[in-house]
């Protein structure tokens, strides 16, 4: 059995809850309290191989609280970062954790690059008519940072979020 402990981090209100709520669930819950911190356990089969899925959801990060930050960046395999498509702040918020996931994990390489599994997701794909961050913009930060990205919609995708999780869990197993 496989041990696999992922971090989901970015600001309030981008979804995060909802990204992870769909993929345990395969539900969209609208208003969900995530005032606390939560730890979320699956079991799943990935490849054949059996899994415990560990899935850490702080309750909020922005750039001025990094204590909140450090635990899940020293603890997780992999990461989440969750930004909502239509709120800018969101996404310079998303910036700056990877930043500071590389400045924390950077290391684990023998050339000091992030190696570590990190997915940028772009969620509220369903608002893309108040749509303040282009495909571009995202891809080019992933591509800096040396990570997946995918923009969903916890309102109406399930498959998109489950195929994120998977590719995440995949990177994971290989590290
Ligand atoms: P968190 O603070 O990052 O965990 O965000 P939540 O999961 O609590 O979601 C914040 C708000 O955004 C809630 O009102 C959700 O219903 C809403 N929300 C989450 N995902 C989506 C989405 O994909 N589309 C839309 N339209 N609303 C969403």
């Amino acid at each position: 059995m496989t041990d696999i402990k992922l971090a989901l981090l970015g600001s309030r209100g981008a979804g995060k809850s909802a990204v992870l709520v769909r993929f345990l669930t395969k539900r969209f819950i609208g208003e969900y309290a995530s005032n606390s911190n939560s730890l979320y356990r699956k079991r799943l089969s990935i490849d054949g191989r059996q899994l415990n899925l560990e899935v850490f959801d702080p309750c909020s990060q922005t750039g001025e609280s990094r204590c909140i930050l450090e635990e899940p960046l020293e603890w997780a395999d992999g990461f989440v970062v969750v930004y909502n498509i239509s709120d800018r702040t969101s996404f310079l918020n998303a910036k700056n954790i990877l930043r500071q996931i590389k400045e924390t994990r950077g290391g684990e390489t023998c050339k000091g690059e992030v190696d570590i599994p990190i997915c940028l997701v772009g969620n509220k794909q369903d608002l893309c008519h108040s749509r303040q961050v282009t495909e571009e913009e995202a891809r080019a930060a992933a591509l800096e940072h040396k990570c997946h990205f995918q923009e969903v919609s916890a309102a109406e995708d399930y498959l998109e979020i489950a195929n994120l999780f998977t590719k995440l869990m995949r990177h994971v197993m290989e590290h």
